[in-house]
């Protein structure tokens, strides 16, 4: 008898299936608006120069002894400067937990099952729409879920109403999930001011505010702009959670290297540290250390630094050039529709309003590939190809 014969094949990742179809397929003028990895002008994958220099410098040198459980101390030290600032009193004072983590996902992960394990009671709170994979990660970990509006349909920005009110009628204490920037997968984000509203309110409600950082640097360019949802909240005395990831904005997708921090008092704040590593030894024991090594040799080198910091924002700046190419060309074929939230919305994707209709018919007619969602990732376009996706979405939007 089959031990395994009850197993049924698991739901097919929606992306996955996205970039399978878009293989499968022969035309000449297939686009692949579906990955959220960045691709360069020609559509090509991009490696750093930065990252290509910390290898030269890793090349021959590098033992391959395990790390500490908590990952490299020198890369988790140089990403808090990254979330925090270099000047953060908290990491001063050792008040802030700090693991490497297996880049976002990973820490997303650590902390939900660290939330379970010391708050066995408590549920978080997930924006709608989120990132699928938030809800996988706390559904594993046993947390409850409750959602909070975000995003709102017809102006294809945010819902800033709706998410305050759901923030006021939290049970005080409640756990929040956060896009610190970028939100995937709409692209909205809250403006300076509505973040200072909402860290005001979190402050009324004592509630505690998780911050995914997928894409710091990626949105405006700049990762000292992208950090200043958390230093809003920092400023205002927040204690707050944090998982970072290098995967986006150094290029590094499958190295995976992240950083998870959790903010206490100095004293708390070992004991939450031994106990994440705790978490971390019967899963996988210790992270990987390659990717980690080229994290630290980046940020800790100012010359390697400031070529990074160059080279995040060429890639910004190439997303940002490609939302305005393709809001014109819509515009200039006469579309009576208003497509401003390309521009308006920030980051690897814009959330196009595009029904799955629509989708699927951009896909039959026109071999260009995207989630059912309308979710088009900016990095899939290029100079070469905006024109045909332009026309193509006039097309079905007709
Ligand atoms: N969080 C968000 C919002 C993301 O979009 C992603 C990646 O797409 C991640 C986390 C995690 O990515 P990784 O685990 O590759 O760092």
């Amino acid at each position: 008898a089959s031990w395994w014969s009850h197993v049924e094949p698991a739901a097919k990742d929606p992306i996955l299936g996205v970039t399978e179809a878009f293989l499968a397929d022969r035309s000449p003028h297939k686009v692949n608006v579906g990955v959220g990895a960045y691709r360069d002008d020609d559509g090509k994958p991009v490696v750093l120069d930065c990252v290509r220099k910390a290898e030269g410098k890793i090349a021959g040198n590098l033992d391959m002894e395990y790390l500490p459980m908590g990952g490299s101390i020198k890369m988790v030290e140089e990403s808090l400067k990254l979330a925090y600032g270099k000047e953060s009193e908290l990491t001063k004072d050792k008040r802030v937990a700090a693991v490497q983590a297996l880049s976002g996902t990973g820490a997303c992960r650590l902390f939900a099952d660290f939330q379970k394990r010391f708050l066995p009671d408590s549920q978080i709170y997930i924006p709608i729409p989120t990132w699928a994979n938030h809800h996988n990660i706390w559904r594993d970990a046993h947390v409850p879920q409750r959602t909070f509006h975000y995003y709102h349909p017809e102006t294809r920005g945010l819902d800033f109403a709706a998410m305050m009110d759901d923030i006021k009628n939290a049970p005080n204490g409640s756990f929040f999930l956060l896009h610190a920037c970028a939100h995937n997968p709409t692209g909205v984000d809250p403006s300076e001011e509505q973040w200072r509203e909402i860290s005001y309110q979190f402050k009324v409600k004592n509630h505690f505010a998780f911050f995914d950082m997928a894409y710091q640097g990626f949105a405006s360019g700049d990762p000292e702009n992208d950090a200043k949802a958390i230093r809003i909240f920092l400023e205002d005395g927040h204690m707050i959670g944090c998982a970072q990831s290098f995967a986006k904005n150094m290029g590094l997708y499958g190295q995976r290297v992240g950083c998870l921090s959790v903010c206490e008092s100095e004293m708390q704040a070992v004991a939450v540290k031994s106990q994440l590593q705790q978490i971390a030894r019967p899963m996988y024991s210790n992270p990987p250390v390659h990717g980690a090594l080229i994290v630290s040799i980046i940020l800790s080198d100012p010359e390697l630094k400031s070529l990074w910091l160059k080279e995040v924002k060429g890639m910004a700046d190439r997303i940002i050039g490609m939302r305005t190419a393709l809001r014109k060309n819509i515009e200039k074929l006469g579309s009576n529709l208003s497509w401003e939230h390309i521009t308006n919305q920030i980051g690897m994707f814009c959330y196009s309003g595009l029904t799955p209709e629509q989708v699927d018919h951009l896909r039959n007619e026109f071999h260009i590939y995207m989630t059912r969602n309308g979710r088009i990732s900016m990095a899939g376009v290029t100079t070469g190809n905006v024109g045909y996706l332009a026309n193509a979405i006039h097309e079905v939007t007709k």
